[in-house]
């Protein structure tokens, strides 16, 4: 295990090893065996994708692929930063794949989905960070599955500019970046990435598309304080993000950031309490939750929540 993880991780040969801790009884899951899940995955090889679910070594991958919810990661396998909670490989990408954007919509035409989940490696390499890549991603799902809603997990598109309106062009039913830790935490955990550049996505998102829904999430467990989560989701609000997730930091390898604590299901209803307090549509708030977790009963909760909203503010 540590040797394929030196080789998937190159640049990460010299961290130091940080012993994996043991999870609490809350967090564990059941091994992935139904045969829906065998199903999801014949058809991920078969057209040659990638999913976050394996790439991240997610541990709700029993439960979502037995529903047939798979996050697809487009544009390769490789990435080009190295956030040291991330278990996708880092390096020099392949070309893309011209197929790539067909194959997705196949695929989803072949799992029927209401809501599709698309994120992606980041591609620094690429002038526009893959945003084009995006956008004829959305359009060939809208094409084969025109009821699918599609929600896309991005990259920061960090001095690629123009990459923003790229994607506004064919925008996607929930536009969602992750923020993922707390500024302090950035250079540690997030080296590549600047959190004002994240956070400056997601509000100018927000203002060329005033009515999208935008997302946002946090991984907590990293050695923030309930302070510093506290002001992110100030910032957040201030971007007008519609809906926060929380959920615990795993660590997939020694090699990763180490886990500073498990964080009790009672602190994550209450930061889902000072969330919703703060005027988030959405809140998801558990040890599980990730970004992608119900991502479709989710979206449907979001529409009720801003039908809500307005309904009320119309009185
Ligand atoms: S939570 Fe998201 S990444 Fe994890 S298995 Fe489910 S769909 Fe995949």
């Amino acid at each position: 295990m540590a040797d394929s993880a030196k080789l998937r991780h190159p640049e990460k040969r010299n961290r130091p090893d940080n012993p994996i801790q043991r999870k609490p009884s809350w967090i564990r899951v059941k091994a992935p065996t139904s045969p829906k899940y065998r199903e999801v995955q014949k058809l991920m090889r078969d057209l040659r994708l990638n999913t976050v679910c394996e790439e991240a070594a997610c541990p709700n991958i029993g439960e979502c692929w037995s529903k047939k919810h798979a996050t697809i990661m487009i544009m390769g396998d490789t990435c080009t930063r190295a956030c040291a909670f991330c278990n996708v490989a880092t390096g020099m990408p392949a070309p893309l794949d011209p197929m790539e954007p067909a194959n997705v919509a196949i695929a989803l035409g072949g799992l029927g989905l209401e809501h599709v989940v698309i994120t992606s490696v980041d591609r620094d390499d690429l002038p526009d960070g893959g945003a084009a890549h995006f956008g004829e991603v959305i359009r060939r799902i809208r094409a084969a599955a025109p009821d699918t809603t599609i929600e896309i997990l991005t990259p920061d598109f960090k001095d690629k500019p123009g990459a923003l309106d790229t994607i506004s062009a064919d925008p996607p039913d929930v536009f969602n970046h992750n923020l993922e830790t707390v500024p302090r935490l950035y250079p540690g955990i997030r080296p590549g990435a600047r959190y004002f550049t994240s956070l400056a996505l997601l509000h100018d998102y927000k203002r060329q598309n005033p009515t999208g829904f935008t997302k946002s999430g946090l991984m907590v467990g990293l050695g923030e304080t309930r302070e510093e989560v506290g002001q992110v989701m100030d910032d957040l609000r201030a971007a007008d993000v519609d809906f926060l997730t929380i959920g615990q930091y795993l660590q997939p390898t020694p090699k990763h950031a180490a886990i500073d604590r498990f964080v009790t299901p009672d602190e994550f209803e209450s930061y889902a309490a000072l969330a919703r307090g703060k005027g988030f549509l959405l809140v998801s708030s558990s040890p599980l939750t990730r970004s992608s977790y119900h991502a479709g009963d989710d979206f449907r909760r979001l529409q009720a929540a801003r039908a809500n909203r307005l309904a009320v503010a119309a009185e």
